[in-house]
């Protein structure tokens, strides 16, 4: 089959053809027809996450089973499939307690421990696949429909990891970048008032588009004041910080009012100074929110389905650009997400 693979850190992508993958036992493969191209893969590509080279990278994808090893008895030849970004066991407390981003006994990440998307095949432990529900048009849509798994996903987590109610204001930090404009479509959905800030002004026409009432450039103001300000003085209630540096983290919490819940997502992941009697005077809470349970994939695909919220994929290329595409992940330049198309 033809992939594309890393050789390395900070390489360039190299189109190779390689031996097509066979199902062993418990495992499955699927045919790829698209992949997401989005940061978190990037980061790799960058040398900005360690991981083991040579590596076929990519996660998000949609595709068909073409073949199940022994043992699987879930999935069939011609399933429609996507996949899940955790290598998870599917047998510890977590994960029997339907919350495996938790899994205590975790193989990595699809894409990044084994190879993953950006290929015309890819194995999989048969688990790690989630059928795709005939309610979405996987065919029509295959780029939007692959990056459910992640980019929406992990958004639509946040919801219900800060219990986001009707009304609340809900500000994004990093609203521009390929999950956090899809944070501001979310918490739109759930009708909230949202603000949007981002560095990159560009992308706030594009913010504004998927349900920002408010757009912020942190840059060279206090942006816990502007916070405050953008609610009259009362502060947020919940600030998601998907660029989590120090300055972010900080300006986040000190933006909160009563009851204000601080998310972090990850980003640059920094420590930060959080003044403990203030969060409890105001009742503050500080929350982890690490990537999505396969229950709320289900409830994110539902939505998909109905039209409530749709996946904002702006550019698609074949496989074999790949590695231009990437430029423009690692330049900020796509807004959303974008995609490789492979079958
Ligand atoms: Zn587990």
């Amino acid at each position: 089959m033809k992939a594309m693979l890393l050789r390395g850190p900070n390489t360039p992508f190299e189109l190779v053809d390689v031996p097509d993958p066979v199902a062993g036992p418990g495992e499955a493969v699927a045919r790829v027809i698209t992949c997401g191209s989005g940061l978190t893969i990037q980061h790799v590509k960058a040398g900005r996450r360690q991981i083991r080279f040579p590596r076929i990278i990519g996660h998000e994808i949609t595709g068909e089973i073409v073949a199940v090893g022994a043992g699987v008895s879930h999935l069939a030849v011609g399933d429609a499939v996507t996949a899940y970004f955790y290598l998870n066991c599917g047998h510890c407390r977590w994960c029997l307690a339907n919350l495996e981003p938790l899994c205590t006994t975790p193989g990595g990440n699809v894409g990044l421990e084994c190879d993953g998307g950006y290929a015309e095949y890819m194995k999989l432990p048969a688990h790690i696949f989630i059928q795709l529900p005939e309610t979405l048009d996987y065919k029509a849509n295959p780029a939007e429909i692959g990056v459910i798994t992640d980019a929406l996903a992990t958004p639509y987590k946040v919801l219900r990891r800060a219990s986001i109610a009707p009304g609340e204001t809900v500000a994004v930090i990093g609203a521009g970048g390929g999950l956090g404009i899809h944070q501001v479509m979310m918490a739109k959905w759930a009708n909230a008032r949202v603000i949007a800030v981002d560095t990159a002004s560009d992308k706030f026409g594009a913010c504004r588009k998927a349900g920002a009432d408010l757009t912020i450039d942190p840059r060279g103001i206090d942006l816990a004041a502007a916070l405050r300000d953008a609610t009259g003085g009362h502060g947020v209630d919940v600030v998601v910080d998907y660029v989590c540096t120090t300055a972010t983290l900080g300006a986040g919490f000190n933006s909160l009012g009563r009851r204000g819940r601080l998310v972090i997502l990850g980003g640059a992941a920094q420590p930060f100074q959080a003044a403990a009697r203030e969060m409890l005077q105001k009742e503050i809470a500080v929350l982890g929110s690490r990537y999505v349970t396969r229950a709320e994939i289900l409830a994110t695909f539902d939505i998909v389905a109905r039209r409530e919220v749709w996946p904002l994929v702006t550019e698609v290329r074949p496989l074999v650009e790949a590695e231009a595409l990437h430029e423009r992940v690692e330049r900020g330049a796509v807004t959303g997400r974008a995609a490789l198309r492979i079958a």
